[in-house]
């Protein structure tokens, strides 16, 4: 599932991709994905609106359109949001074969004659118009965006917490935006391992996970991201960050740092992947 530097990659490629323009035709394929309001509403009040700003909070990415109206956008497992060029275009057919336009669930039409595609493998993601993104139910129980957070910020709300510290980073509700892959790099970075219990961990290594929370997301964002399952960018190419990756998926490997072995478990249903050596 995209997290925070996806996201927000996705974000910044539509900042300079389709902001400004008009959505002047919306085809929906699969109206499973449209969550509100039914998909014919949808349609028909998406279609002339123009897209003024693109938002992003947590791992919700927010269109802000004209009429004061909100297009959101939770990718989920599969989800992707794909630029392309019309098909009438003939030397473009190649860029259209590689959109993965047969996943395709809703279809805008912008009125600079591109088209954007949000595919979804698996449908579970979710789209909505809404008229104040605030009010969503999920947005208002979510905790702080990280580089919002100083130190001070985090070590009181680390103080007040008695889990484990992989799952309290994952948990949205404590935190905008970590999931899986971004919980293990920024633990192995700060050399905690994921299954010690938070008011265990010393100032200095509370100051330790705080930089390197911030350095990890800033430097997959400056990378566009981990494309490790479905996730690419709007241009459909993949992010780069994943070669990047020092234990997510890397079970069985020799860790970079002190060629130990990279150990997975299992934490709450999720894996985990850490070096019991650089992690103790
Ligand atoms: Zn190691």
């Amino acid at each position: 599932m995209p997290e925070l530097p996806e996201v927000e990659t996705i974000k910044n490629d539509l900042q300079k991709t389709v902001c400004g323009k008009k959505i002047v035709r919306v085809e929906i394929h699969n109206p499973k994905v449209i969550r509100q309001p039914a998909a014919a509403a949808f349609k028909r009040s998406v279609e002339g609106l123009r897209i003024k700003r693109i938002l992003r909070r947590g791992k919700l990415l927010i269109l802000e359109l004209s009429d004061a109206k909100f297009l959101t956008v939770h990718f989920k497992m599969t989800g992707q949001l794909v630029l392309r060029r019309p098909p009438s275009v003939k030397k473009k057919l190649t860029a259209v074969a590689l959109s993965g336009k047969s996943s395709s669930r809703v279809t805008f039409y912008l009125s600079s004659g591109m088209i954007l595609d949000f595919n979804d493998q698996r449908l579970f993601g979710e789209l909505r118009l809404i008229d104040d993104w605030h009010k969503l139910k999920f947005i208002r129980k979510l905790g702080p965006e990280p580089f919002d957070l100083t130190l001070a910020d985090f070590k009181d709300m680390l103080a007040k917490r008695k889990t484990r510290i992989k799952p309290l980073l994952m948990d949205q509700e404590f935190i905008a935006g970590i999931g899986n892959i971004y919980a293990s790099e920024i633990l192995f970075r700060a050399k905690i391992n994921p299954e010690r219990p938070v008011r265990d961990l010393t100032p200095q290594e509370q100051i330790v996970l705080y930089r390197e929370m911030l350095k990890v997301l800033k430097s997959a964002i400056k990378h566009g991201g981990s494309s490790v399952d479905d996730y690419v960018r709007v241009s459909g190419k993949n992010g780069d960050y994943a070669r990047f990756h020092r234990v997510y998926g890397r079970k069985g490997k020799p860790c970079f740092v002190c060629s130990n072995v990279i150990k997975r478990i299992t934490q709450g249903g999720r894996g985990t992947f850490f070096c019991p050596r650089c992690q103790p």
